[in-house]
């Protein structure tokens, strides 16, 4: 999963970040309103973290202009103040959800994990395809009950897949969810981690669908 934080105080900007990676995202940062809005409306994020107080545009014009181009990502407000007429403005902007700062890390992360489920249409917070379970309040991967040990890339790719499952994912999507901006990848570097991932998970359950991409083979039920 990639995350989009668009913040311009940089102390609040680094900790989302830090908290987001050790929770499983992909982040980029922007510090400004133009930056955040080409990123974006450029960039396929699974969710954004937008304040409504930024340089240059202003954190409802950035949110009204993606929802105009038809950007359907899931956005998280940030609020500076517990006034309603900001919140309100945000919502008719497009945001999905919000917090007043200050908040606790914690739960950016967890409103964030449920905006991404719900999108992807899941109504429980337990992802299930067959022996593979992903609790995404907590981020815990199991296998048959047994808890999965995975890095934070591997995680990704399997958030990912098991937010889509039965779907072909092509290998540029899936890139373009599991690493962010800075990140040099090429194809062997994916390639690798989902070698991985299928040995911790059991080599049948993500199949490669040859010049298509990967599936997440959803059992008979
Ligand atoms: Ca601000």
């Amino acid at each position: 999963m990639r995350a989009l934080v668009v913040e311009d105080e940089p102390a609040l900007a680094f900790r989302l970040q830090q908290v987001l990676e050790a929770a499983g995202f992909a982040v980029d940062v922007a510090y400004d309103g133009e930056d955040g809005w080409h990123l974006g409306d450029t960039e396929p994020y699974d969710a954004v973290v937008l304040d409504l107080g930024l340089p240059k545009i202003d954190g409802v014009t950035v949110l009204q202009r993606w929802r105009e181009a038809g950007r359907t990502m899931p956005v998280l407000i940030l609020t500076a103040r517990s006034r309603w007429s900001e919140k309100m403005a945000g919502f008719n902007a497009g945001a999905d959800d919000y917090v007043t700062k200050p908040f606790e890390m914690e739960e950016v992360v967890y409103r964030l994990r449920a905006l991404i489920r719900r999108a992807s249409g899941h109504a429980q917070p337990e992802l299930v395809c067959g022996p593979l379970t992903l609790d995404t309040n907590t981020g815990r991967v199991r296998l048959d009950g047994m808890p999965v040990q995975l890095t934070a890339q591997e995680f990704r790719i399997l958030s990912y897949l098991i937010h889509h499952p039965g779907r072909i994912v092509s290998r540029t999507e899936l890139m373009e969810h599991v690493y962010d901006r800075y990140f040099d990848s090429d194809s062997n570097s994916l390639e690798v981690l989902l070698g991985r991932v299928r040995k911790k998970v059991g080599a049948g359950l993500i199949q490669t669908v040859r010049g298509q991409g990967y599936i997440l083979v959803k059992p008979e039920d």
